[in-house]
């Protein structure tokens, strides 16, 4: 008889699971889906899964010490939540979904858009029945403004390639991509202050690690221009919402398009969604039919590479190798 395996979908907000199952029924696995929401509901659901595909729930240290599990897949780009130290140190691979960033791209930029024109102020004025342009004013022309990108990797290099369209000059800092790389794209390679102090929009683009949780806090927002707007697609820890709720009150800058908040679970309470010159969307800019679809099938196919004793090609802890070796 051969092996039949156990895949533990440990959270979701899909509505359908066929995907995973379809892929994975090629390797004889077969998936349960659950909604755990804690630690403890990972460990009394999931442990004896032999592999797991993960949302957002956090996959912690006291969690992956439980696990019998060959290998964790988050469905998404961000790791965040998943302890991977401790995943190697008990020879789990752990992988991402790497998938068409095109629409995070795109929701970037309807961030942009809507907040540089005033877009939902000016629809909820109309659908009253209001028909006057100048009560919006001043608004100022796109064409021409410096936008700062934060992190250029994929989602930052989408985003520049779509801004160049709207004539704004752009420059990125990431210390980690070579002058060759922003050269070869054609954007200013900038210091994080002098972004910071020049652009006219900053977009942030960077993975939550220890090193850039509040990356934008209090001192950076200071040193953005008062009309300044900071857009955030990539996730709630990197803006100290504390400082970034001070600095939209008291006008250090001019507006914020946030796609992520450091509480998600937490959204009613949260005093930014108050404010008029702030657009909040519900960590979406991920998603399309399309990107759906591709994320759950290579979701399924890193877990089912992984089940078959293949290197999944999402693999993030490549030490694990060695380890087994
Ligand atoms: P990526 O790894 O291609 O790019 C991230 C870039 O950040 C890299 O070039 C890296 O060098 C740079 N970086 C790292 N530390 C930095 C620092 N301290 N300062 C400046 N730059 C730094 O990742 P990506 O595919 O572009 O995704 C970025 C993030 O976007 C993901 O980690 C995820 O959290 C988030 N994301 C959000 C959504 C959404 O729906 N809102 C969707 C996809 C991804």
């Amino acid at each position: 008889m051969p092996e039949r395996f156990k895949v533990a979908v440990t959270d979701s907000e899909y509505e359908s699971h066929e995907i995973e199952r379809r892929v994975l029924a090629k390797v004889n696995a077969e998936l349960e889906v659950f909604q755990c929401r804690t630690e403890d509901e990972v460990m009394e659901y999931c442990s004896d899964a032999d592999g797991l595909l993960n949302s957002y729930v956090p996959i912690t240290r006291r969690v992956i010490g439980s696990l019998n599990a060959k290998v964790v897949t988050r469905y998404g780009i961000g790791v965040d939540n998943i302890d991977i130290a401790a995943a190697t140190e008990r020879g789990i691979l752990v992988t991402n979904v790497i998938y068409d960033i095109t629409d995070v791209a795109d929701h970037t930029l309807s961030l942009v858009l809507s907040l540089a024109r005033k877009i939902p102020r000016i629809y909820n004025t109309t659908k009253r029945g209001e028909w006057d342009w100048r009560e919006f004013q001043p608004i100022a022309r796109l064409k021409g403004r410096k936008v700062g990108i934060i992190g250029f990797g994929r989602i930052g290099r989408k985003v520049a390639q779509r801004l160049k369209g709207f004539e704004v000059e752009l420059c990125a800092y990431d210390p980690y991509v070579s002058r060759a790389v922003f050269e070869e794209h054609e954007i200013e390679k900038a210091e994080l202050e002098t972004l910071l102090e020049e652009s006219d929009i900053v977009t942030v683009h960077v993975a939550l690690t220890d090193e850039t949780r509040h990356l934008i806090g209090e001192k950076e927002l200071r040193r953005m221009r008062g009309e300044a707007l900071l857009i955030n697609v990539s996730r709630g820890g990197i803006v100290d919402e504390k400082a970034l709720y001070r600095s939209l009150k008291e006008g250090w800058i001019g507006g914020a398009g946030l796609d992520v908040l450091e509480n998600e679970l937490l959204v009613k309470g949260n005093p930014l969604v108050s404010l008029s010159n702030v657009i909040i969307t519900p960590h979406i800019a991920w998603y399309s039919i399309d990107s759906l679809a591709e994320i759950q099938e290579k979701a399924a196919e890193q877990v089912a590479a992984a089940l078959c004793g293949q290197i999944p090609p999402f693999l993030m802890n490549k030490e694990v190798l060695n380890r087994s070796k």
